[in-house]
């Protein structure tokens, strides 16, 4: 029999989470469901350490801006209003621009980051975390539950979304921050009583 696949992944509270004294909360979600937080610090990070952290591949900040355009259309507004917000309709432009006001947000103030681990870690928390935009994050999901922003507010006023925490998308992503944040630090190991055998 094969057995659940056990993973870990990158949680990061970001500084609306911290600010709204989330942070027992959030790690409270991964722990009510069975997830085992092996690592976890609060921290400041510099422009530069965030700017690493990000992604730079032209694939990435595409799909930033096609996601930004995404939401518009969502909300009934179109590429016009993504020229009159950011002075450009060119996509890969629209992501270097939301991907430097995500930055400027993260490195803005104290953080808390951990790794979490259990079955399915990675997709399970992202789950738990909920899509992107708060509008559209589900009742039930820390997103959903505690996040109000609305992104056209936040293109208007040149900022990133602010969505309370920061998950990994894939394993892929997952062993890159993990590597990036926790590289020379320990992360543990232990039995969750009642979880694991
Ligand atoms: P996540 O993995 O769900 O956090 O989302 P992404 O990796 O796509 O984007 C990273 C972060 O950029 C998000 O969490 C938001 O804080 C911010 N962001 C994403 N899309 C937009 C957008 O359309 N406008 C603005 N202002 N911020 C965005
Ligand atoms: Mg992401």
């Amino acid at each position: 029999m094969q057995l659940p696949k056990e993973e870990k992944t990158f949680v990061m509270v970001k500084p609306d989470g911290v600010q709204k004294g989330l942070i027992g909360e959030i790690i409270k979600r991964f722990e009510q469901r069975d997830l085992k937080i092996v690592a976890l610090q609060m921290f400041q990070a510099s422009l530069e350490e965030v700017d690493g952290h990000y992604p730079k591949d032209e694939k990435w900040i595409r799909r930033l801006g096609e996601k930004t355009l995404a939401t518009y259309e969502k909300s009934g507004r179109n590429i016009d209003d993504v020229e009159k917000d950011f002075g450009t309709t060119d996509l890969a432009k629209v992501g270097v621009t939301v991907r430097g006001w995500l930055i400027t947000y993260v490195a803005s103030s104290p953080m808390v980051k951990m790794v979490v681990q259990g079955v399915h870690a990675v997709d399970m928390v992202r789950k738990l975390v909920g899509p992107t935009m708060p509008s559209l994050a589900e009742v039930g999901t820390i997103r959903g539950d505690y996040s109000t922003d609305s992104a056209i507010s936040a293109n208007v006023e040149k900022r990133a979304v602010f969505n309370l925490a920061h998950a990994s998308e894939t394993p892929e992503e997952a062993a890159h921050e993990i590597e990036y944040w926790f590289g020379k630090q320990p992360i543990f190991t232990y039995k969750r009583f009642g979880v694991d055998a």
